[in-house]
């Protein structure tokens, strides 16, 4: 995902580090680059503006032009803005102090989140050694409820049965009860998508978030939208409380424009991302790790 942006940036970084002075003029020339490759990345035109900006503005309060290493220096500065647009901050998950904690997954259709819920499911079994139970309220489409119990299963997690005949709220409350009854720790609900954004399937999610108050509520995008992930996040982010991120799919050839589109533009953080079908290929997101592998 972040291949293309990772050789742009390092050639651009190469012709800079072989400079042993830089003119202003070499600056303007960097800057245009980088925020070509920034464009043919996807990533949203605000956002580039804005982190050319401020990458100028840190370039003219250090005067880097006059520092022994400037082509280091401004490598540093870009490094620096790269990372506060993709979040400083610890992304880990908020858990309640009180058992269960809920988890609730939205997006549409075919983003990636069954999959993920379980993936999610199965990270803090492991990890956290955390006692997890799933649940799904998508009553439009028993093939994903199946779906998440056969996943599941696979993953060794418990799972809740629902059918086509409740209504979500039923679901979620009757799972909630249970998860409390069996003091399981985290109770994971996967809910149904559709393959555009409709009032009817944001009404429902919101509807169970205000009934169930889950502690994270987490939006899954597909990276292989592009630049139409804003308006997906835009439409879900304006209506209801949503806490981060999964991107998903990132092991496919896409750009990586969305990930520092969907952060600035939203101040949500990216909590997770996926990069393969494999249970196992999905992991926290860091920020400044990315970063580093961006730039080298
Ligand atoms: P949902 O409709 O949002 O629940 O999406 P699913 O979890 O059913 O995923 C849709 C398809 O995307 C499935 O074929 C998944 O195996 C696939 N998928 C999910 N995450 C990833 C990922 O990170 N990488 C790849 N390559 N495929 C993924």
């Amino acid at each position: 995902m972040f291949k293309n942006l990772t050789e742009r940036f390092s050639k651009i970084f190469n012709k800079l580090s072989n400079q042993g002075k830089l003119t202003e003029k070499n600056i303007k020339e960097t800057l245009r680059e980088v925020e070509q490759a920034l464009l043919e990345a996807d990533v949203a035109l605000s956002v580039v503006q804005n982190f050319t900006s401020s990458i100028s503005k840190s370039c003219i309060g250090k005067s880097i032009e006059k520092s022994f290493t400037p082509g280091q220096e401004l490598i540093k500065i870009v490094k620096q803005e790269l990372i506060e647009i993709l979040g400083k901050e610890n992304n880990h998950l908020n858990l309640s102090t009180q058992n269960p904690s809920v988890i609730m997954i939205v997006g549409l259709q075919g983003h990636g989140k069954t999959t993920s819920i379980v993936k999610l499911g199965k990270m803090l079994k492991n990890t956290k050694n955390k006692k997890i139970l799933l649940v799904s309220t998508d009553i439009y489409r028993p093939a994903a409820i199946k779906q998440l119990e056969v996943l599941s299963k696979k993953a060794k997690i418990d799972f809740y049965p629902s059918n086509i005949d409740q209504k979500p709220i039923q679901i979620v409350t009757k799972a909630l009860e249970f998860a409390a009854l069996k003091l399981y720790d985290i109770l994971l609900i996967d809910t149904a998508g559709r393959l555009h954004t409709d009032k009817y399937m944001i009404d429902e999610v919101t509807n169970i978030q205000k009934k169930i108050q889950p502690i994270e509520t987490l939006l899954v995008i597909d990276a292989m939208v592009g630049q139409d992930a804003i308006n997906i996040v835009n439409n879900f982010n304006t209506n209801m409380s949503i806490t981060g991120f999964i991107i998903t799919k990132t092991d496919s050839d896409t750009r990586a424009g969305i990930a520092l589109s969907m952060r600035f533009i939203t101040k949500k953080p990216i909590k997770f991302i996926s990069h393969g079908e494999s249970l196992n290929e999905f992991e926290i997101f860091h920020p400044n790790r990315i970063v580093n592998r961006i730039l080298g």
